[in-house]
């Protein structure tokens, strides 16, 4: 399992860290993979247990 926090984004899809910064959603950043051409966001969880965890999830449209 791979850790992922703000500095080491990496694509939930291709697993490829060539990310770049495409927004911000609520309070969720958004972030567009180069390399698959695909966008997904983090969710920073407040739960102590992961607060230094990032989840990626991949948005699909
Ligand atoms: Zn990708």
């Amino acid at each position: 399992m791979v850790g992922i926090d703000s500095k080491k984004v990496i694509c939930p899809k291709c697993n490829k860290k060539e990310i770049i910064g495409y927004g911000w959603q609520e309070e969720k950043q958004i972030y567009f993979c180069k390399d698959c051409k695909k966008k997904f966001r983090t969710n920073r969880l407040k739960n102590k247990t992961y607060s230094s965890k990032i989840i990626t999830n991949a948005i699909t449209y």
